[in-house]
């Protein structure tokens, strides 16, 4: 049934009661805005009952599995659909991406696979076809989970987002985006508009590598990416960053440290990816003990290293 007083393109469910699975659908007002203001206006109208989605992949779950319940009505603000979040654009030495893009068109991007083909190589080992058909970098990142395969890769290229709010525009780097697992800076009000990334440099190889409990359409049990830029056989710049063994995604600061400033010979990466190891204190839980997480990441650090470094050659 249509309701149109609470915003462009709104369809209202509540008549009568959907089923997912055998869970109880909350009561949802579905909003499309064609644009940033139209959705301002719709946050700032429906305040905490507001919930900006992309491509539901985690959101449908997270309702159908009890993981999230609504006691009052939702009103949820699709951003998918909105020419402001769809584009992947270069802008000087950054590649912008919109946050309603979904997971297939940044992988095929050619922007993409030029400027940051690291990322494309962690949205290909992510879940199926048909859910990077809708599942978009923007719920990736918000949905804050520790396994979120798009930000290791974004943390090593020092990624940050555009949040946008009532008052306007500003910037969070990924690295303080973060505070705990389901949870970041956002609040009410405040929707995610864009990932901006630099670009990659010649001197620069990235990698990315994850391991699961099975070879396909798995959440990751530990996950890798790695940035090094070599200037005469020397590494200025090195960035490491784990999935799946903290709270939230992770870099590895200590053991970028002690990369920087030596050669990438096979000692050094070694004791690299020991160090990276040495740093983090994963849990065990159903997919993997505490154990494991910790020896795959030394083994994926060595190897996503390994790889910039073969890369470079
Ligand atoms: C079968 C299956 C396999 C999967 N495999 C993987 C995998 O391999 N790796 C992986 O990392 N993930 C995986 N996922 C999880 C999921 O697909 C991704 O996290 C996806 O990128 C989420 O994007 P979405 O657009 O569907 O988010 P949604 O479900 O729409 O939203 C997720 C969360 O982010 C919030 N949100 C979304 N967009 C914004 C925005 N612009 N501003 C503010 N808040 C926003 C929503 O409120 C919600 O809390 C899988 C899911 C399924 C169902």
């Amino acid at each position: 049934m249509p309701d149109n007083s609470a915003g462009n393109n709104a369809m209202k469910n509540s008549a009568m009661k959907n089923f997912i699975g055998s869970r109880a659908m909350p009561d949802l007002v579905y909003h499309s805005p064609d644009t940033i203001t139209d959705l301002m206006v719709l946050m700032d109208t429906h305040g905490t009952s507001a919930r900006v989605v992309a491509g539901c992949t985690d959101f449908i779950p997270s309702i159908r599995t009890g993981r999230w319940c609504f006691d009052q009505e939702l009103n949820l603000i699709d951003v998918s659909k909105m020419d402001e979040l769809h584009q992947i654009e270069k802008q000087g030495d950054i590649l912008k991406i919109g946050a309603g893009v979904n997971l297939t068109r940044i992988l095929e991007s050619p922007e993409v696979q030029t400027h940051c083909p690291v990322l494309a190589q962690a949205v290909e080992q992510m879940a199926s076809l048909q859910v990077r058909n809708t599942a978009t970098m923007g719920g990736n990142i918000c949905m804050a989970s520790p396994a979120a395969d798009t930000v290791p890769p974004l943390l090593v290229l020092d990624a940050w987002v555009m949040i946008h709010d009532a008052k306007g525009e500003h910037k969070v780097l990924l690295t303080d985006f973060f505070t705990g697992p389901g949870r970041s800076v956002l609040t009410s009000g405040q929707v995610l508009t864009h990932i901006c990334i630099p670009v990659k440099k010649s001197n620069e190889a990235a990698w990315f590598q994850k391991i699961g409990t099975r070879t396909a359409v798995i959440i990751s049990v530990v996950s890798a990416a790695v940035r090094v830029n070599v200037t005469n056989g020397i590494c200025d710049t090195a960035r490491i960053a784990l999935g799946s063994v903290a709270p939230t995604p992770v870099r590895v600061t200590t053991a970028e440290a002690f990369l920087e400033g030596k050669p990438l010979d096979d000692q050094v990466i070694k004791e690299g990816a020991r160090l990276a190891a040495h740093a983090i204190s994963p849990i065990s839980d159903l997919r993997s003990s505490k154990e494991y997480r910790k020896d795959m990441a030394q083994t994926l650090v060595k190897r996503s290293i390994t790889a910039c470094t073969e890369a470079l050659k």
